[in-house]
């Protein structure tokens, strides 16, 4: 394996690039489908890597605390005017460091102490800082939850809407991590007038199809929206909260100073350069092709006798229900790991299983379609998984299937480019 980093690692830190040269490897020769991740553009990882790290620049462009920071202000003047275009936004915020502190300041600019507050059950789908018990959200506000509907594990608004009546929330949330079907934001929208609330869309997976027009769009329905960038948008780790105008003032001091004080100034300025590539033909084509590979694997998983949780997927991502399989989600995401595929164990709608085993797997398309793979692959893929999950004593087989993947791997070679950094 080729090194990607540049020699003086070696001599500084000699264990620090031998951990970042495994991991090449490990992202370069396994199936990473884990539908949060992605790889980020050479751009995007050179910016991050840059000399932007090494200054202070709390406040905001033309109010900074600190002096030097012309380069800074025009780094996130960029970021806010290519979101604000790419979504239309009235108002954004690049300087969240990560989707749950976009969330914490959301709640910040908005919520006291002990409002409350309507959100996805975690244990249907939603995030941890949807009011999970042992998240801040769920120990500040006094959260109530909404799941999907027993019969098809979608959300079923009427049911939202009575819930919505009853508890009377300020705010109510939609948005979620482990849903594998389209959000109605309108229909929220139209609960949250109903009973007086506000809106918040928290869109940190979907972001990428959206921003592609390849899934409904929150922003017209929403007071918030907020938002990860390393998921399906490609770009480096981090996040943004999109807003009304009048709420821009209340999002701004939510952020900075209410829960955060110097911004990560080399994430947002690649945070303008992920938005920039959003912005391609190339990025549209791109998100296309994540909602087709889904489709098909999908596809091939259910044609191989897999119950998928609500019969299939219109997005990114899908959940294998193992219950008939003889199988949890942990053993058979260990599985397929030592098989060369990256997924994570994840909880089905009322599963039986506690969330450290659970009786289900999650599976996503956006890392596999940025290596250019498509609807071929995702049937060999899906076939893989069939034959790993349908044969859980056979290592033999698991070994086979590695090195089928790391075949497959080599012709879809990521970071071409990554030795001419
Ligand atoms: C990933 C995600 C977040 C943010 O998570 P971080 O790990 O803090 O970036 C927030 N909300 C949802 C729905 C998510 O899926």
């Amino acid at each position: 394996m080729a090194s990607y980093i540049d020699s003086s690692l070696h001599q500084i830190d000699p264990q620090i690039a031998k951990l970042l040269e495994g991991e090449y490897e490990r992202q370069t020769k396994t199936l990473v489908m884990i539908p949060s991740e992605n790889y980020a553009s050479r751009a995007v990882l050179q910016t991050m890597g840059s000399i932007l790290t090494n200054k202070y620049a709390e406040g905001y462009p033309s109010e900074r605390y600190y002096n030097g920071c012309a380069y800074y202000d025009m780094g996130e003047n960029l970021a806010k005017e290519r979101a604000r275009k790419l979504f239309k936004a009235e108002h954004v915020n690049v300087q969240p460091h990560t989707g749950s502190s976009a969330n914490m300041a959301a709640y910040y600019a908005i919520l006291e102490i002990g409002d409350t507050v309507l959100g996805m059950s975690t244990e249907h789908g939603g995030h941890l800082t949807h009011g999970k018990n042992l998240n801040f959200s769920g120990k500040w506000y006094d959260y109530h939850s909404y799941g999907v509907s027993k019969k098809d594990e979608r959300l079923d608004y009427d049911e939202i809407r009575e819930i919505a009546k009853k508890v009377k929330p300020k705010l109510i949330v939609c948005g979620a991590s482990a849903y594998p079907r389209i959000i109605d934001f309108e229909i929220f929208k139209s609960i949250a007038d109903e009973v007086g609330a506000y809106l918040m869309s928290d869109v940190a997976h979907i972001i990428g199809l959206i921003a592609a027009g390849e899934h409904p769009d929150p922003v017209p329905h929403s007071h918030i929206v907020t938002s990860t960038t390393h998921k399906t948008l490609r770009g480096p780790r981090g996040a943004i909260i999109m807003c009304k105008r009048e709420l821009a003032e209340a999002v701004d001091r939510a952020v900075f100073p209410g829960t955060q004080a110097g911004p990560l100034m080399h994430q947002i300025a690649a945070k303008a350069v992920c938005f920039r590539e959003a912005q391609s033909f190339g990025f549209k084509e791109y998100q296309r092709q994540i909602i087709k590979n889904a489709a098909i694997l999908a596809e091939t998983l259910m044609e191989r006798g897999f119950r998928l949780t609500t019969g299939g997927t219109d997005n990114h991502l899908m959940m294998i229900d193992l219950s008939d399989k003889g199988l949890n989600g942990r053993d058979a995401a260990d599985m397929l790991e030592e098989a060369g595929i990256a997924a994570n164990k994840n909880s089905i709608p009322f599963d039986t299983r506690p969330p450290a085993i659970t009786s289900g797997v999650r599976f996503g398309t956006p890392a596999l379609t940025t290596r250019g793979m498509k609807e071929e692959e995702m049937r060999l893929i899906g076939g893989w998984i069939s034959d790993v999950l349908s044969n859980p004593k056979n290592q033999d087989l698991r070994m086979k299937t590695r090195a089928c993947i790391e075949e497959l791997c080599e012709q879809f070679p990521i970071y071409l480019d990554i030795l001419n950094w």
